[in-house]
């Protein structure tokens, strides 16, 4: 019998974090739509890695075409020939495969009878093989994660999706709840652990139906459903553990340091599709949405697609965009164009007209008002942050704790001076590493 745990035991209502207008009304009731395949799929580790394919090759779709030195494996997201194969300076692989049109997959993919049966070790080795990365962003691999925190108290599937306009996540749980939940059950197994919540957000009262009813329907009470307020970032790892428990992940620590592990909705139903059904980490959902998008909807894609596709598949562009992004408005990245391809951690396109974006405002001196302190869910001093940052002071910033801010954007939020905190913390980080050691 598992020991008794609750989450919510000291909510901490917390004061960081901002209310932004979330932009997820034109996709959050779509249902999940599948995207073309790409003629041609353009992939690339994350890390460094070896080839396992030379240009020429035929392969099929599942068939691991790299493995990174951390051991994790990449796979073919089409079948077809193998276009070109290439290694940058970093090491990592870049791999094009030319589709056949006929995606027929490789005889690896089969489905494991029973993977609770098997030892968690050998688990974690499989999600390892089968490519399953942290799906929320991180792309960290969810095998080596689980191995690095053998002592853990709770399992969080983290379904709180805080950013402006994306609904991956959402749509996922309430299409796929049974997949979401399968998949922390393998994951709690993995983890060697007997307990496990899944976060959902206080605006997504579908999802929290659709996995009230797959936790009835798997009888496995082991795991809890919590909700948390739908501010931003609450779905930050170490903002949710804070919001769930009460425990704050120490600066430069882990969440497996105070007991916890977190693992996306999305990587969940990815470790799913592996074990159960033999599919290892080709497609993800990706929201595609803004007011440049004719038809905004949230779609199943495979990686290596590239975002052109992914928005013709979205009806086209409408009207002029005055900016790309690949995720979110506040932590996402602006794309020179739509040549760049989808990854696992592509979770959102915004194609945003100029009436989408707040207009520039000329910066004024800091106030000292305190709004940006207020704000940082890393509780970090923002203004001073900046001050250091501008001096170029190195010994500042290491005290003032600069590798903990997560570059959430709330201090330029919520600052009535305008400031670009959060870009001149990003080109701070910049600097050091690129600072001869
Ligand atoms: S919010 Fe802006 S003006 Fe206020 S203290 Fe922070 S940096 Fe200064
Ligand atoms: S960008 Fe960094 S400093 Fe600013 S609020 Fe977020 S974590 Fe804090």
């Amino acid at each position: 019998m598992a020991d008794a745990w609750t989450f919510n035991a000291r909510p901490p209502r917390p004061p960081w974090g901002v209310h932004v207008p979330s932009h997820k009304a034109a996709t959050r009731a779509m249902s999940i739509r599948q995207a073309p395949l790409p003629p041609v799929a353009h992939l690339s580790t994350p890390t460094a890695a070896v080839a396992l394919v030379s240009a020429g090759d035929c392969v099929k779709s599942g068939q691991p075409v790299a493995r990174g030195s951390d051991g994790c494996a990449l796979h073919a997201t089409i079948s077809g020939t193998i276009a070109a194969v290439s290694t940058s300076a970093g090491g990592q692989v870049d791999v094009a495969i030319d589709s056949d049109g006929r995606d027929e997959w490789h005889d690896s993919c089969v489905p494991c009878k029973a993977p609770l049966a098997l030892p968690p070790r050998e688990l974690r080795r499989r999600l390892l093989d089968g490519g399953i990365v942290g799906l929320g962003g991180a792309l960290f691999p969810s095998g080596l994660k689980l191995d690095s925190a053998p002592r853990v108290r709770a399992l969080i599937i983290n379904g709180a999706e805080c950013e402006p306009w994306i609904t991956c996540d959402e749509i996922l749980l309430r299409e796929r709840a049974t997949q979401v939940v399968e998949g922390a059950r393998i994951l709690m197994h993995a983890a060697g652990t007997v307990h496990a919540v899944i976060a959902v957000e206080t605006d997504m009262p579908e999802a929290r139906i659709a996995l009230h009813d797959a936790l009835a329907t798997s009888g496995d009470d082991r795991i809890g459903l919590a909700v948390v307020s739908a501010k931003y970032p609450a779905g930050g790892e170490r903002q949710l553990i804070e919001m769930l428990t009460g425990a704050e992940v120490p600066l430069g620590g882990l969440p497996g340091d105070v007991g916890y592990l977190c693992q996306n909705a999305g990587t969940a139903a990815a470790a799913a599709d592996l074990l159960l059904l033999g599919r290892p980490l080709v497609s993800r959902i990706v929201t595609v949405t803004g007011g440049g998008v004719a038809e905004p909807g949230n779609f199943e894609v495979r990686l290596g697609t590239p975002l052109a596709m992914l928005v013709a598949a979205a009806g086209g562009y409408k009207g002029v965009p005055a900016r790309l992004i690949v995720g979110g408005p506040m932590m996402g990245v602006a794309q020179p164009d739509d040549a760049a391809a989808v990854t696992a951690a592509t979770n959102c396109v915004v194609a945003a007209l100029a009436d989408d974006i707040a207009p520039a405002a000329p910066e004024m001196p800091c106030i000292r008002c305190g709004d940006c302190v207020q704000a940082c869910p890393a509780r970090l001093l923002p203004h001073e942050l900046l001050a250091a940052s501008r001096q170029g002071h190195a010994d500042a910033l290491r005290d003032l704790h600069l590798d903990a801010c997560i570059e959430c954007g709330c201090c330029d939020y919520v600052c009535p001076s305008m400031i670009p905190l959060t870009a001149a913390f990003a080109a701070a980080k910049a600097a050091r590493r690129s600072r001869p050691s």
